[in-house]
C-alpha cells in the first residue's frame, strides 16, 4: 500500500491534459506549488516505549514481530481519508505509533492487551489501515506510548460449516485473500467495498462496512454470526445460534466498536454459494428523484438484485452519460425492468464494475493536480432522503464555492437509503482547513436533516462531535460504561469512537 496515497503504486494514473483543462476552468485548479514531502522527509516522533514494553512484547510475539523502523512506523500512521493523505504528503508523521506489533495468534493478542494495560501503552488495532474517519488516528497523551497491533498474521480459514452455511475466518484475511479461499470451496462472501483489495474482515465488522453488492448479501455485521474478541479484562465468545431472545444482542456492542472495546480476533461469517455469473444492466432515469422511486420500490417488495446503484444528474454526467445512471448486477433469475427509463443494455454497468476499485487511484491523481477530491456519506428514511440530499449539497456549495458535488444510492432497505457524496474542488492555499471547514458544514446539514453521520464509514476521531449528539447523553453514558467494564485502563484506541 501506497504510504501518502492509495494501493499499488504501479497502477497510480495520470489526468489527461483535458481533463487538467477542465478542472482549471470549471473549479479554478491551478497546480501545487512544490514538491509532495518523499519517504525519507517524513519526520517521526521519537519513539517513546521503556525497555521494559518492548522486551515485554518481543518475548509475547517474537522479536521479528515488533517493528520500530521508520518503514513500519509511516505505514501504520493514520487511514486513508484526504485530510491523512494531505497531511503524510506534508511530511506529517506526528501521529505514528512508536511500534507495530504482529501477534500470530488470540492468545499472543490478549497477552499483549495484558502488558499494555499494566503499562498504560495505548493499542490501536489495525487492520488495512483502510479508515477514513480518523479510525487509527488514537490520542496519545496521558499513554506511555502507542503500539499499533496489526493483526495481519491472523490470516486464516478456520473452519467451514457448510450444512449451516457458515465460514469461521480470521480477522487479518484482505478481502480478496478471503474471497479466494472461500471461492476455493464454491462459496463467497459478497461482500465488495471500494477499499476491498486493501481492507481487512476485522475491519469490515469493526467499522459496520457496506460493501457494493450490499442489496443483494447485506452490510457485513449482517454477516456476522459469532465472534471472538481479545478485551483486555479477558476473552468474549458470542453469537452460538441463528438468532436469540437471551438478552439484548452483544454482538452489536463489537460490531462498530472500532477497536475501542477489543481486538476481534475470529468471525464466524454467513457464507453463500459461489453464483455460475454475475450479470450487469444500466438503465437511465430522467431524474434521480425517479430512480430513488424506483429502487424505493424494489426494496420494499423484495425484489432486490446483488447491486443496485443509482448515480445524480452530476455523478451521471461527469461518468459521461445523462438523466441519471442506474446499474444493476444480477445473479440468478430474471433482472428488475424500469418501464419509464431507457434501458442501456450491460455495457454502462460492466464499464463500472470493471473500473469500481479504480476509483481511489484518481483521488491521488486529482491531488497530485491541485484539486482536492473527499468523499461522506449518510442515511436516512425514504421520506427524508430529498430533504438530506438537498441540504448537504447546498452546505458543501455554501462552504466550497466553486465545486463539483456528486452523489449515488448504492446502499437501500424497505425503510430508505444511503447517500454517498463525492465532493471535487480546488485545494486552495489550506487544503485541510478548507475541507475541514467545508466538513463541519456538511455534518450541521446532516443533523438538522435528520440524517445519520455514518451509513457505513463509522465515527473514528472525526465524526465523534456528531455522533454523541446523534446519541444523545443517555446514549453517551452507556458509550463511556462499556468502554469502562471492557477497557478500564482506556488503553484501546484513546479518542476513537467513545464520546
Ligand atoms: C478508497 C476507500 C474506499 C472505501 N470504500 C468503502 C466502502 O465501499 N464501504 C465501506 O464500508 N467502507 C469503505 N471504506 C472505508 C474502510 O475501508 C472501511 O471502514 C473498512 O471496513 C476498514 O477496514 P480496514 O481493515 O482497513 O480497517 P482499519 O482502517 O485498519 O480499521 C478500522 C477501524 O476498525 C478497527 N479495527 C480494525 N481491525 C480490528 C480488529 N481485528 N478488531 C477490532 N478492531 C479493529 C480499527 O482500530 C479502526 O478503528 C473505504 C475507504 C477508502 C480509503
Amino acid at each position: 500500500m501506497l504510504w501518502s496515497g492509495w494501493g499499488d503504486p504501479g497502477r497510480a494514473t495520470k489526468l489527461a491534459p483535458d481533463v487538467l483543462e477542465l478542472l482549471a476552468e470549471a473549479l479554478g485548479v491551478t497546480p501545487p506549488t512544490g514538491e509532495p514531502a518523499g519517504f525519507g522527509d517524513v519526520r517521526l516522533p521519537e519513539a517513546d516505549l521503556s525497555p521494559f514494553v518492548l522486551a515485554s512484547l518481543r518475548s509475547i510475539v517474537g522479536a521479528q514481530s515488533v517493528r520500530t523502523d521508520a518503514d513500519a512506523r509511516i505505514r501504520h500512521t493514520r487511514g486513508k481519508s484526504t485530510p491523512d493523505l494531505l497531511r503524510m504528503r506534508m511530511g506529517d508523521g506526528s501521529d505514528a505509533p512508536d511500534a507495530v506489533v504482529l501477534p500470530g495468534s488470540h492468545h499472543e493478542v490478549s497477552e499483549v492487551l495484558r502488558v499494555c494495560s499494566a503499562e498504560r501503552v495505548a493499542v490501536v488495532p489495525f487492520g488495512g489501515g483502510t479508515s477514513v474517519v480518523g479510525g487509527v488516528t488514537p490520542l496519545r497523551e496521558g499513554f506511555a506510548g502507542v503500539v499499533a497491533l496489526d493483526v495481519r498474521r491472523l490470516d486464516r480459514l478456520v473452519s467451514v460449516d457448510e450444512e449451516s452455511m457458515l465460514a469461521e475466518l480470521q480477522p487479518g484475511l484482505r478481502g480478496p485473500q478471503a474471497e479466494e479461499l472461500l471461492n476455493a470451496r464454491g462459496l463467497t462472501l459478497g461482500h465488495f467495498p471500494q477499499s476491498w483489495e486493501y481492507a481487512t474482515l476485522g475491519g469490515f465488522a469493526a467499522a459496520r462496512s457496506s460493501g457494493q453488492a450490499s442489496a443483494g448479501y447485506g452490510r457485513f455485521d449482517d454477516m456476522v454470526e459469532g465472534l471472538t474478541v481479545a478485551t483486555p479484562v479477558g476473552d468474549w465468545e458470542l453469537g452460538r445460534a441463528p438468532r436469540s431472545a437471551a438478552g439484548p444482542d452483544l454482538r452489536h456492542v463489537v460490531l462498530g466498536s472500532e477497536g475501542a472495546f477489543g481486538v476481534i480476533t475470529s468471525m464466524r461469517l454467513r457464507v453463500r454459494r459461489l453464483p455460475a455469473r454475475r450479470n450487469w444492466d444500466a438503465w437511465r432515469f430522467p431524474s434521480f428523484a425517479a430512480g430513488r422511486d424506483a429502487m424505493r420500490v424494489l426494496a420494499q417488495e423484495r425484489r432486490l438484485p446483488a447491486v443496485l446503484r443509482l448515480s445524480d444528474e452530476t455523478e451521471t454526467m461527469i461518468g459521461g452519460g445523462s438523466g441519471c445512471l442506474m446499474v444493476v448486477g444480477w445473479e440468478g433469475g430474471e433482472p428488475p425492468t424500469f418501464p419509464g427509463a431507457g434501458h442501456l443494455g450491460s455495457e454502462p454497468a460492466e464499464r463500472w464494475a470493471e473500473g469500481r476499485f479504480g476509483g481511489p487511484y484518481l483521488r491521488d491523481a486529482l491531488i497530485a493536480a491541485g484539486a482536492t477530491v473527499e468523499t461522506l456519506e449518510t442515511a436516512a428514511h425514504w421520506s427524508g432522503l430529498p430533504r438530506l440530499y438537498e441540504a448537504v449539497r447546498l452546505a458543501l456549495e455554501a462552504a466550497l464555492g466553486r465545486v463539483i458535488v456528486m452523489c449515488h444510492v448504492s446502499h437501500l432497505y424497505e425503510t430508505g437509503a444511503s447517500l454517498y457524496f463525492t465532493v471535487v474542488t480546488a485545494a486552495g492555499d489550506d487544503p485541510l482547513a478548507r475541507w475541514e471547514a467545508a466538513k463541519a458544514k456538511a455534518s450541521e446539514a446532516i443533523g438538522l436533516a435528520g440524517g445519520t453521520i455514518s451509513h457505513h464509514h463509522g465515527v473514528g476521531r472525526d465524526h465523534r462531535a456528531a455522533y454523541a449528539a446523534e446519541i444523545g447523553p443517555v446514549g453517551v453514558g452507556v458509550m463511556r460504561a462499556i468502554k469502562k467494564s471492557l477497557d478500564p485502563m482506556g488503553i484501546l484506541n484513546p479518542g476513537v469512537l467513545v464520546p
